[in-house]
């Protein structure tokens, strides 16, 4: 922890643009950088990528976060999304996307199979349709450039009837660092995504179903093996997430917990070779 927050500090002197060298040489900013907000949205997920001006939004929170969630996007510069994409139906992560589409220009809309069910699938669908977009189901293997990085679906390699299966599972690439985000997959999915051969390992884990205990088992994190994993969750919320078993197979994996029920929202920016984390007001002013 110590680690982190050396690299935190000096990230912050970084972003200020006011970095100097003991010589007085500043220090020129560092270009083609992937920043991964993961944002606070309670008991829910929300992930920003950016990426050499490239923006994609996984996952938009509950409905009511809809709002909070386009000026967090504003506040960062965002004035198009290359993508949008629902992991799975369900209302804590497709909820407000739609007040987010009306907000931007959206490029491309990727989602799982998602069953017009509920009003927030069917205000999702509505907000595609006005900007005269489809949603896209992409196949495993898929993959969109995001100026230097790149996002590829791994999952899901099957069809399940647990709606948290069909999460789409991607894994962003920038250099040699990657990012794994899993939406809510549980452990079947998990594991038949172990027996396809896709290649897991990551630097970072978004993990499963806000750390509840029937995600993140052993035999996927043997393949993932994240130095860090990051957990969205709502403080004290009432499904107990994460849960205390999934939190000690994260400590026998020798992972990093980094969570949004305590830090709040947790950004990280790669520059190809090494991975930074801020969180807190002070250091996302300084990110803006
Ligand atoms: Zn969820």
């Amino acid at each position: 922890m110590r680690k982190i927050t050396a690299i935190v500090l000096l990230l912050c002197l970084l972003l200020c643009g006011c970095a100097q060298q003991p010589t007085g040489q500043v220090v020129a900013p560092v270009q083609e950088q992937l920043w991964v907000h993961y944002i606070d949205v309670g008991q829910a997920d929300c992930i920003l990528l950016e990426c050499d001006g490239h923006f994609a939004l996984i996952d938009g929170g509950n409905d009511a976060d809809g709002g909070s969630i386009a000026a967090y996007l504003q506040m960062q510069g965002v004035e198009k999304l290359d993508l949008v994409v629902a992991t799975h139906p369900h209302e804590d992560h497709i909820g407000g996307l739609a007040d987010v589409i009306d907000a931007f220009p959206v490029d491309a809309v990727w989602s799982s199979s998602i069953p017009n069910n509920t009003n927030a699938v069917r205000n999702f669908l509505k907000s595609v349709s006005h900007q005269d977009l489809e949603v896209v189901q992409p196949a495993v293997g898929q993959v969109f450039t995001l100026g230097t990085a790149t996002v590829t679906v791994l999952g899901p390699v099957k069809e399940y009837d647990e709606i948290n299966n069909l999460s789409l599972v991607l894994m962003v690439q920038h250099g040699e660092k990657r990012f794994l985000l899993t939406g809510d997959m549980e452990r079947i999915a998990e594991n038949d995504l172990v027996d396809s051969g896709a290649d897991l390992k990551a630097d970072v884990l978004k993990v499963g179903h806000h750390g509840s205990e029937g995600s993140s088992g052993y035999i996927f994190l043997r393949e993932v093996m994240p130095t860090y994993a990051i957990i969205s969750c709502g403080k004290n919320n009432s499904y107990g997430h994460p849960d205390e078993t999934t939190l000690s197979r994260f400590s026998d994996a020798e992972a990093t917990v980094l969570r949004t029920d305590e830090l709040s929202t947790i950004v990280a920016r790669s520059d190809g070779t090494d991975i930074y984390f801020m969180w807190g007001a002070e250091h996302l002013q300084n990110a803006a």
